[in-house]
């Protein structure tokens, strides 16, 4: 999960057409809320999120409609190296999780907002090593969704990275 493209700024006028096409895509499948009945979990990701390391967590919850309810979590043995971190053996690391999360360490100078997309590396370990419905990249209390659907939409458009999508993004703290 390399954050190596974040100064990568070309897409920025192609986020609204590309927010429209994935949503068009993504049918009844996103999530336009989010809940945390566990409130040390919505805690943990808020923590996490400001860390100036990247951290790698498995989200367990349930969807209800259109709301995506976290209410555990697991860390994976996970391993850095100079391109980030990436679980341990690679192979579906969060299993049978609901979501993965990951945060994208905010860079100096820049704000929580630059660091909120879905890169090409995050986009080809999530389609090739995960199971869960939904991926979700965490910067300084921030964190915008995606559902498989729309990560899959991305990588064959080629958008990479790609973009958060309107009303998939939240504040945590
Ligand atoms: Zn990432």
């Amino acid at each position: 999960m390399a954050v190596r493209d974040l100064k990568i700024r070309w897409w920025i006028p192609l986020v609204a057409v590309a927010a429209a096409w994935l949503l068009a895509l993504s049918g009844n499948c996103a999530a336009q809320s989010i809940g945390f009945p566990n409130a040390a979990v919505r805690d943990s990701l808020s923590k996490f999120s400001s860390d100036s390391i990247e951290h790698l967590v498995c989200l367990d919850g349930r969807a209800i409609g259109d709301t995506v309810y976290f209410d555990a979590m697991r860390i994976p043995e996970q391993q850095a190296s100079a391109h980030g971190v990436t679980v341990q053996g690679t192979h579906t690391g969060c299993g049978s999780a609901l979501a993965v999360w990951h945060n994208h360490p905010k860079q100096a100078g820049e704000t929580a907002e630059m660091g909120l997309y879905f890169s090409s590396s995050d986009q080809n370990t999530f389609l090739r090593y995960e199971e869960a419905l939904f991926a979700i990249v965490g910067v300084d209390g921030a964190m915008c969704l995606w559902t498989r659907r729309q990560v899959h939409a991305g990588w064959l458009l080629n958008l990479t990275p790609l973009p958060p999508i309107e009303k998939q993004c939240w504040q945590t703290h």
